[in-house]
């Protein structure tokens, strides 16, 4: 009997990790690490320890205690069984950390599945210096609605969109019937066919695992589209006489390249941290500068105008080499610090307040609205759908005929064969 397990992504936003299990067979769906900035055990410059961080981590339940996935080098004194069973597999959804984050540590043997985009994003990340913990993970690229067997399931994989290229949702044919699981995904977005695409072809699945992100935050705002975040950013470098200062999404490549579009249309260089500028050539992006690096700070002092200035949260300070104040305008693109949960937030408002300079979040999320949300839900009208990546899930409003299973965190099994979670 097939059997569903949910290893994070319960009751928070982000690590997502799904164990789907027959006869021994099991397919996991994304395992990344939790996003909660402000929160935690590991937060404020405080990490596990390099030369035992997964043992910390799988004490801290900051990782799943799940045996045969991990390299079994990495489980010294642990007492959880490493290295492969032969009869497992990971399937990536997006290369954001909250899905990715703990696939360094998953064994070589283990096959690991992703979309050719996602994979290219975790190379550039990697070029860049910025892998995930535990090593270099491997993937296979999966192409888009091919059928993959293994063991008992057949896995396909197809594009959903999100604030990252590449994103997908999956469709695991058991032997108890199709589950379904959207990963992050949106309607809003530049591709929101393929978003709809997907929930047709799900349609009439046993389960529907579906992020629940909006959910969380009390439906006070209707979401943006990307197009009118395009709109904002062409009209803030229409009306700002001075500087602009951005932080914007940097994995959001598609923003990315539209902003820079722009930015070159009305005659401003944009010019980046060289970290960021180093992944964003890794992926490909022409013509992209470095601040420091390809264009001193004192050039870009001397024509504030000419340029639009990305600054990462360890940058703020470069605001006090550079002419930002009332003719300036710093633009909030869904870069880091996200939102006002995360505590470096106001640490920004206080730099701009110092520097008396303007605020213009301009930004859209990545996360299908409420209303979204539902009409994918009624569009698949799966007989059981598990609201997942959420901090107030039970606020999905469910079809009749469908029943809405809250999954609990970890030694759960789901079995799909009855009306009721038994
Ligand atoms: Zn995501």
């Amino acid at each position: 009997m097939v059997k569903v397990s949910f290893w994070g992504g319960v009751g928070v936003i982000g690590s997502s990790k799904i164990l789907i299990e027959d006869d021994g067979w099991r397919v996991l769906l994304d395992f990344g690490l939790d996003y909660h900035p402000g929160h935690g055990l590991f937060r404020m410059g405080v990490g596990p320890r390099p030369e035992r961080a997964l043992a910390d981590r799988l004490r801290t339940d900051a990782a799943p205690s799940i045996p045969n996935l991990y390299k079994a080098s990495a489980l010294n004194g642990t007492g959880l069984t490493g290295g492969s069973d032969g009869k497992t597999a990971v399937f990536i959804t997006h290369a954001h950390l909250d899905h990715i984050g703990l696939t360094g540590w998953v064994d070589r043997e283990v096959p690991m599945f992703a979309s050719p985009e996602t994979i290219r994003v975790m190379d550039g990340l990697q070029q860049a210096g910025e892998s995930v913990e535990g090593g270099v993970p491997r993937f296979k690229p999966m192409l888009e609605g091919q059928p993959l067997s293994f063991g008992p399931f057949q896995v396909r994989r197809y594009d959903v969109d999100h604030d990252i290229i590449g994103a997908s949702g999956y469709a695991v044919d058991t032997r108890d019937g199709l589950v379904a699981f959207t990963g992050d995904i949106r309607l809003h977005g530049r591709h929101p066919e393929q978003s709809r695409s997907f929930c047709r072809t799900v349609a009439g699945a046993r389960a529907l695992i579906i992020e629940g992100t909006s959910l969380s935050f009390g439906f006070a705002d209707a979401e943006r589209k990307e197009v009118e975040v395009d709109q904002l950013f062409a009209a803030a470098i229409a009306s700002a006489p001075g500087l602009i200062l951005l932080t914007v999404y940097p994995r959001n490549l598609e923003r990315v390249a539209a902003f820079a579009l722009a930015s070159g249309a009305a005659g401003r260089t944009m010019v980046w941290p060289p970290g960021l500028a180093r992944f964003f050539r890794a992926m490909g992006l022409g013509g992209i500068r470095a601040w420091g690096e390809d264009i001193p700070l004192a050039e870009i002092a001397s024509r504030p105008a000419q340029f639009i200035v990305d600054l990462e949260s360890a940058d703020w300070p470069v605001m006090l080499d550079l002419p930002s104040g009332p003719a300036s305008v710093f633009l909030h693109a869904n870069g880091e610090p996200l939102g006002p949960f995360d505590p470096r937030w106001d640490v920004l408002q206080d730099w701009l307040r110092f520097t008396h300079t303007p605020f213009w979040p301009i930004g859209t999320g990545g996360h299908a609205s409420p209303d979204d949300l539902r009409w994918m839900v009624e569009t698949v009208h799966p007989d059981i759908v598990f609201p997942l990546h959420s901090l107030a899930p039970d606020r999905l409003m469910t079809p009749p005929g469908t029943s809405c299973w809250l999954p609990q965190r970890g030694g759960r099994r789901y079995g799909l064969t009855k009306d009721a979670p038994g």
